[in-house]
């Protein structure tokens, strides 16, 4: 028997009329600023639902524009998850605010408008809620908070495109928010190699993203105070070169008509998880609110590994030595050491979201998975965990 390979905890799909859609944008004319960008970004907003999408060339300067684009005179405040990146509260330190986090829910590890109030206070100007493993937050409470207290939001949904809301609509449609952020980074449910969007409904937002994205310049008749010739551009704001490029978004066009189809795989997986994995004892399987249908980026168990008898550095290596792949996500941002050292943040401050750090562990998710790799997960996870 030919030896099985290693299962990730996470992986791109790449196949044949992607690397063609490549190719064929390697053999034209453009390779950065072509026809691909504005492409991929209108069937980005069409599928959300959104007016406008501006790509990135990722998730995190995609961020750092859209926290940018608000305008917020440095020293205010923005809250965010402590069960998340580092790149969701990063955004904030570019522009100059101060992030303060907020704790989870204890069955969707959401920040919710309960666990964002303590935080607010009058400097407070912008939340930026993360869909954690692609389940959306209550978007409709946590827009009201923000907006009965003089506040953006900016959604934060790396992990959440191709998810609903509760209602039915399309995470990315900014009903809730000013600005909806997605990262196409490989492991993410969609992928540019490198590569993020913000869509918005606001004319004026998008204007500033598009800004933003490259060095603050246009050559835009329309905002030119003056054309001396054709020659001619004005830089009107301080802006990047944040720029994706033609070849990535040729990928993505061709990804994106994938998602529906990856995201049916995805949870058909996590059915076959749910199904074999609950019965085990010390371990929790993701909760999964009535009514929301996501694309799950994240497959995320609790395990007790105290009452397990093994810590969780001993399950990741036997699963590891199984040719299993696991991750633990997150890290509570609050108790990175940069955090601590520049805000005084310190263990203790966000117990839902510690006590949910020392039992979580990412399984293998990822569409290209097949049965026999499923399989292999749920047999060696059972191994494991009951040995
Ligand atoms: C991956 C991720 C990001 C950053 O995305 P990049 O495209 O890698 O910059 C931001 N927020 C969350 C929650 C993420 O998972």
């Amino acid at each position: 028997m030919a030896e099985a390979s290693f299962i990730p905890y996470g992986t791109q799909w790449i196949a044949d009329d992607d690397i063609a859609a490549v190719v064929s944008v390697l053999r034209g004319d453009y390779l950065t600023q072509g026809p691909y960008v504005q492409a991929f970004e209108e069937a980005i907003a069409e599928y959300v639902g959104a007016r406008y999408c501006v790509a990135f060339c990722n998730a995190t300067a995609a961020l750092q524009c859209a926290v940018n684009a608000l305008g917020i005179p440095s020293g205010f405040e923005g809250i965010t998850s402590t069960n998340t990146f580092v790149a969701s509260a990063n955004c904030m330190v570019y522009n100059r605010l101060k992030p303060v986090f907020a704790d989870i829910d204890p069955q969707t590890f959401n920040v919710t408008a309960d666990t964002i109030l303590p935080h607010l206070n009058i400097r407070t100007k912008v939340i930026i809620p993360v869909h954690f493993a692609g389940q959306p937050c209550d978007m409709k409470s946590i827009f009201s908070l923000a907006k009965d207290n003089g506040c953006f939001v900016i959604e934060d949904a790396a992990h959440a495109i191709g998810s609903l809301y509760a209602d039915g609509s399309r995470v990315g449609n900014c009903k809730y928010s000013e600005m909806t952020v997605f990262s196409f980074h490989p492991v993410k449910t969609i992928t540019t190699g490198e590569g993020g969007a913000v869509t918005t409904n606001d004319a004026n937002l998008y204007q500033k993203l598009l800004f933003l994205r490259s060095h603050g310049i246009t050559k835009d008749l329309k905002l030119l105070s003056q054309l001396p010739g054709p020659w001619y551009y004005e830089q009107q704001e301080l802006g990047y070169n944040f720029r994706i490029t033609d070849l990535q978004c040729a990928l993505g066009v061709q990804q994106l008509k994938k998602l529906d189809e990856f995201k049916k795989r995805r949870r058909d997986i996590i059915l076959s998880y749910n199904d074999e994995l609950s019965p085990l004892s010390n371990v929790t399987i993701p909760f999964e609110l009535e009514g929301l249908d996501s694309c799950f980026h994240l497959y995320v168990l609790q395990i007790d590994f105290t009452a397990v008898g093994l810590n969780r550095s001993c399950v990741m290596e036997a699963l590891r030595s199984r040719g299993v792949g696991s991750q633990v996500h997150y890290i509570p941002v609050h108790t990175q050491p940069w955090y601590q050292k520049m805000y005084g943040y310190s263990w203790g401050e966000y117990p839902v979201a510690e006590a949910y750090y020392e039992k979580t562990l990412s399984l293998p998710l990822y569409p290209k998975m097949n049965d026999a790799d499923v399989k292999r997960v749920i047999e060696s996870v059972r191994e494991v965990l009951t040995a």
